[in-house]
């Protein structure tokens, strides 16, 4: 099937861009520095942390590991944060989230300094998307509009449909597109004759975390399917919330769970990385 947006070579072209972009750096004296704070002993953490840092040594980008205990106190944590803020040679700072019960992510997120927050998580990140200012974007919605640009799809005067409506993938998802120019409509588990709304779509961005969820039938012929899912099917097998199989038969285009998502973020985060040291 040639209709499979590969998101492993993808994040890999992106990956060696930002190399070459670091090597640039490095000749003008800026030395591109993530610093990763991680709390606790959360495993699937640990992988995610382990994954950045490893394309930090791919890319050039020197990075800082930062790990604190699991009772860390949110005051303890929050100082470590303004410390990062206040480091010039440290461009962004990345929180590995879930938290441990007793801090408050929205604090720790609230707290790092918009110029350094590489993951776009933060209030100010959100609003300067929201009213097109430059700022940092949530690094995996940006990853799905550099996967269906660089397939050669233009968005503009697409209609686009959002699945999912959180604050990491939906919502900035729904940014980025408009951005675009593309018609944007965001659904969500309220939404009255889902179908109706996504056999519609151009463009459809399915995020809500069910395996295999949507069907040939969803989905308008030709259509450009980014699956954002990373669920288990009934055998314990990673999958999306895209029946790939009877999808990928209709579907112009679509992203396969694993593979196509899912390799963007870290790119874009290194990314965003390399962006922060050429702001500062
Ligand atoms: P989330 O915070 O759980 O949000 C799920 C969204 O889907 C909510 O807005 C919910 O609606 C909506 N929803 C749930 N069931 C629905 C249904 N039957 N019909 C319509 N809408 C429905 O999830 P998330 O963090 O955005 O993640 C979504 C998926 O993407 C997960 O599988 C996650 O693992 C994956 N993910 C992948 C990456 C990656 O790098 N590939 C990154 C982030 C997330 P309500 O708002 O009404 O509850």
């Amino acid at each position: 099937m040639n209709n499979i947006i590969d998101g492993k070579k993808i994040s890999q072209d992106i990956k060696d861009e930002v190399k070459a972009e670091v090597a640039q750096l490095n000749a003008r004296g800026v030395e591109p520095c993530l610093a990763v704070v991680l709390v606790g002993d959360d495993p699937a953490s640990h992988v995610y942390v382990r994954n950045k840092i490893k394309a930090c040594d791919y890319t050039g980008i020197r990075s800082v590991s930062i790990n604190l205990p699991a009772d860390t106190e949110e005051s303890e944590l929050l100082e470590k944060v303004e410390e990062l803020n206040a480091d010039p040679s440290v461009h962004g700072i990345l929180v590995q989230l879930p938290l441990p019960p007793q801090i408050d992510e929205d604090k720790v997120i609230n707290t790092i300094d918009p110029d350094k927050d590489v993951d776009g998580f933060s209030p100010i990140s959100v609003g300067r998307l929201s009213i097109g200012l430059p700022g940092f974007k949530s690094c995996t919605p940006a990853g799905i509009i550099e996967l269906i640009k660089r397939s050669g799809v233009s968005i503009d005067g697409k209609n686009c449909v959002i699945v999912g409506r959180s604050n990491i993938v939906g919502k900035p998802m729904a940014m980025l597109l408009l951005r675009e120019n593309g018609t944007v409509t965001v659904c969500h588990s309220h939404t009255k004759d889902l179908r109706s709304i996504t056999s519609q779509a151009d463009i459809l961005v399915a995020a809500i975390g069910k395996p295999k969820y949507f069907k040939a039938d969803d989905i308008k012929e030709g259509a450009v399917v980014i699956d954002v899912g990373m669920d288990r099917d009934e055998n314990g097998k990673l999958c999306g919330d895209v029946d790939f199989e009877s999808v990928s038969n209709k579907a112009g285009y679509i992203t396969p769970v694993p593979g196509g998502v899912g390799p963007m973020t870290i790119a874009m985060l290194m990314k965003n990385c390399v962006e922060a040291a050429e702001r500062l």
